[in-house]
């Protein structure tokens, strides 16, 4: 008789992210949607129970792909010496050296595509479908930068320093680095859970999750005074170039977030109930506006809707720890709950 032990399936491997994606996507790819199901489960352990308790809404809020509005501010307002946009489509780029030729010292990379879930990239050449990073600003800097990105594609710290990045937000990085390495993880995953574990609230002007972020780096922790002065003086520059946006922008960065993996996460409209427990009614779940990485984000967000009753419940003592420490990413599988204000 086989008892409910010899059932189980092998243990999890060690964390693995690359792993793990390769197998959903594949699986997504044979629309072997029951496989995917479990693999969405694995990954961001979800406990699914019967019956539909939040009804969930997508939106993309953060696609790592195109220009943000943010960046395009600091370019015009001269904020910064040089301005990196990533992820940009070739024809969209192609517009944009039409019209910016002339007004700034561009550089665009060679041709590159992003897999749609790890975000990692790898060199292709000018198909439709292929992404540019475009160097854009006044002086030789735009030159340096372009030169290190593409000789020492790992030298967060020379890139950093030329980007303007606060020294403690780029050591912080070149930790995530260094762990995901460690683990075969994916580094923009590390450093969302990072900054999210000290948002209890963070400050909103700080919020990584979305294309309306001001940074286009990760700060050391959702409190960190150096990030929030550049976010403050890009915040400043959007307001210049269209009167409103600063509101708009803080409007959006605002608010209660469920984060399990890259790019899997909610933001919720509610706040933590006095006993822990957080409803996901009205949840906005993330899709990036391309596939196969939007129909797997619309079955997670299904999942999310029947899991766990509809309710997460929430560590209050730590919720209250306003400045807690950027706890190193230890439960992999743990929810990360996350405010910003
Ligand atoms: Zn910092």
């Amino acid at each position: 008789m086989l008892r409910e032990m010899d059932a189980l399936p092998p243990a999890p491997h060690p964390y693995r992210l690359a792993r793990i994606y390769a197998e959903l996507a594949a699986r997504a790819r044979r629309h072997d949607w029951g496989t995917v199901d479990a693999s969405l489960l694995h990954l961001t352990g979800l406990r699914p129970t019967s019956g539909n308790t939040a009804r969930p809404r997508v939106a993309s809020m953060l696609s790592y792909r195109g220009f943000k509005p943010a960046e395009l501010a600091m370019l015009a307002a001269g904020e910064k010496p040089v301005v990196k946009f990533e992820d940009i489509p070739l024809a969209e780029a192609d517009t944009f050296f039409a019209r910016a030729e002339g007004h700034y010292r561009l550089i665009r990379s060679a041709p590159y595509a992003k897999d749609g879930l790890m975000l990692r990239t790898h060199p292709v050449g000018s198909d439709e479908e292929a992404l540019v990073t475009i160097y854009a600003g006044r002086d030789e800097r735009v030159d340096a930068l372009a030169a290190v990105e593409r000789q020492a594609p790992d030298d967060a710290r020379s890139a950093g320093a030329l980007l303007g990045f606060p020294p403690c937000c780029v050591e912080a990085f070149c930790a995530d680095m260094e762990g995901s390495r460690v683990d075969e993880d994916t580094v923009n995953d590390d450093s969302c859970i990072r900054i999210l574990s000290t948002a209890k609230p963070g400050r909103a002007v700080l919020n990584p999750l979305s294309n309306f972020e001001l940074l286009g780096f990760y700060p050391c922790s959702a409190h960190c005074d150096a990030a929030t002065a550049l976010a403050e003086r890009n915040l400043a520059a959007l307001e210049r170039q269209r009167p409103g946006a600063a509101a708009r922008a803080r409007q959006r960065l605002s608010g209660t977030y469920l984060f399990f993996r890259l790019p899997f996460f909610a933001k919720v409209p509610n706040v933590p109930a006095d006993d822990g427990t957080l409803s996901l009614d009205g949840m906005l779940v993330n899709v990036f506006p391309h596939e196969p990485a939007a129909t797997i984000q619309r079955r997670f967000a299904a999942l999310l809707a029947t899991a766990h009753a509809g309710l997460v419940t929430v560590d209050l003592a730590r919720w209250a720890d306003t400045v807690a420490p950027a706890a190193p990413v230890a439960d992999r599988w743990a929810i990360t709950v996350a405010s910003f204000r």
